[in-house]
């Protein structure tokens, strides 16, 4: 049984794990919805029907036909359920929107689908409908999360219906994507014209989706309190940074969570040796393991850089390089797993050949690998450039892999620096640095270098990151507060 509540929450996103993904956005769309259902929220999530959603999705039910969205012909609601937390799902079945070999966003060259600005308005439209006064549905959502700019009409939508309507939250994962498309699609969408405005859904001589949500929601907000404040500001409000900053009241940073039963060093599936903050010899092993694997010289006591992520300009991985022979002078490995620009691809590439007994770059995305490196290395690297929130900070201090990272965003409110005072008051679990630039991630790996070769002051830390709580249930917590709050305010 359920612990009973009255609210009821529409989580309207493009893209939900294990159906469909292309990043943190799907992750967050499973975690968040399951964690609150657990609170009590009666929450039902809705996304576009694409084909590998269809075909995922053996035992769906229609539970509406609707005839006037604006969208030609008649759309389709299924019901069914996310695999793995039984999340109820709300389905979008419209073919010609969906239904089509190759990325929820992308074609298989590469080109955004020419129709993303209707597809995604679809979205969002039925997301408005669910919350408003017309829905077919018996079940009246109280509040209507939207999710990135694919779901950022629903509160314009919204906004020009009919009231009674639900309350809107837009949630930006990332402001560097905005939905922007040619101005005459604003009336063509189904918006009236005097929505083209500044103080609407207009942006800079374009209309954005995202620009849509941020204005006309009841509440905004984004992935971690730090990047809050960031947006606020140029360069990481990419224009949208006045009107945030006014909306400032309106406007909340919660970190996401991490699942825990996924990334827990103590059960993983990926690792060859099981370990925590009580025993790290399985570390140690793992470590082993990972040199074995990449050929790099298997020596217990080469302090091992590790890094997985993107290899793109928002990542800072570009200033790696320049400081690889300073690094080389001692001893050290370095172990990179990524994909991205090729020419950063081929620099790592090109590293690990004139250096394999130090050096290993893998190219490519794998599962299980990303898991052995944060077990086996002793240090983890993430000199993003920004950080909406970020993964793999949270991951390699709960795997005992001290991460060194740049003072932004979510890696900000994430990782505490090995200061004297954060020492001593046994919360350091990191190395921040506050300069996205060659030197500040020299001088902070050569910081943790240092920290590295004291067992002890090295082992309090490790032990310090790995006794955090980085579950998904605090966040959720938070974002249930905020719902009352917000449902409490209009
Ligand atoms: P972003 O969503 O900006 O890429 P995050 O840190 O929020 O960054 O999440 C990235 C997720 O993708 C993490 O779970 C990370 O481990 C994973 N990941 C990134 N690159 C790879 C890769 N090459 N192989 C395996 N996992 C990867």
């Amino acid at each position: 049984m359920l612990p009973q509540t009255r609210l009821k929450l529409l989580f309207v996103t493009p893209e939900v794990t294990p159906l469909v993904k292309t990043g943190g956005l799907a992750d967050v769309s499973a975690a968040l919805p399951a964690a609150l259902r657990e609170l009590g929220v009666d929450v039902r999530i809705l996304l576009p029907g694409y084909s590998r959603v269809m075909e995922a999705l053996p035992d769906k039910r229609l539970a509406a036909k609707l005839l006037n969205t604006g969208f030609h012909g008649e759309v389709q609601l299924l019901e069914a359920a996310l695999p793995d937390s039984g999340v109820p799902l709300l389905v979008i079945d419209y073919p010609q929107f969906y239904e089509r070999d190759g990325g929820p966003y992308i074609d298989h060259n590469g080109h955004d689908w020419v129709d993303n600005a209707q597809r995604f308005a679809l979205l969002s439209k039925i997301g408005a409908i669910l919350g408003g006064p017309s829905s077919p549905l018996d079940w009246r959502p109280d509040i209507v999360q939207c999710n990135d700019w694919q779901s950022g009409l629903t509160p314009a939508y919204l906004h020009f219906s009919p009231p009674p309507g639900a309350a809107t939250i837009m949630t930006i994962h990332n402001m560097a994507f905005q939905g922007i498309f040619p101005p005459l699609l604003t009336t063509a969408l189904g918006l009236p014209p005097s929505s083209y405005s500044v103080n609407g859904v207009e942006y800079y001589g374009q209309l954005s989706f995202l620009k849509a949500g941020v204005f006309y929601a009841n509440h905004i907000t984004t992935v971690s309190p730090t990047y809050a404040e960031e947006i606020q500001e140029e360069p990481l409000g990419f224009g949208m940074q006045g009107l945030l900053d006014h909306r400032y009241l309106d406007l909340t940073g919660i970190v996401n969570g991490i699942d825990i039963h996924e990334w827990n060093p103590a059960t993983d599936k990926y690792l060859p040796h099981h370990y925590s903050a009580d025993d790290l010899s399985g570390k140690a092993a793992n470590k082993r393991t990972l040199q074995h694997k990449l050929g790099l010289a298997e020596n217990p006591d080469i302090p091992l850089l590790g890094v997985v992520s993107r290899l793109t300009y928002q990542k800072g991985l570009d200033l790696l390089p320049a400081i690889v022979p300073a690094l080389l002078g001692h001893p050290v490995q370095i172990v990179i797993l990524g994909s991205g620009e090729a020419a950063l691809e081929e620099e790592f590439i090109a590293l690990a050949q004139a250096h394999p007994d130090q050096i290993a770059a893998v190219i490519g995305f794998n599962e299980g690998l990303s898991h052995l490196i944060e077990a086996g290395a002793d240090i983890f690297l993430m000199p993003s450039r920004f950080e909406p929130c970020g993964l793999n900070q949270m991951y390699s201090q709960c795997y005992g892999t001290p991460p060194v990272v740049h003072a932004t965003g979510g890696l900000r409110d994430t990782v505490v620096d090995a200061t004297p005072e954060n020492m001593n008051n046994g919360t350091a679990t990191g190395f921040v640095f506050n300069h996205a630039t060659v030197h500040g991630l020299q001088a902070c790996i050569t910081r943790a270098l240092d920290a590295y070769g004291d067992k002890n002051r090295w082992n309090r830390i490790q032990v310090n990151g790995m006794r955090r709580d980085f579950s998904w249930n605090k966040s959720a917590r938070e974002y249930l507060a905020l719902y009352e709050e917000v449902l409490q305010r209009i």
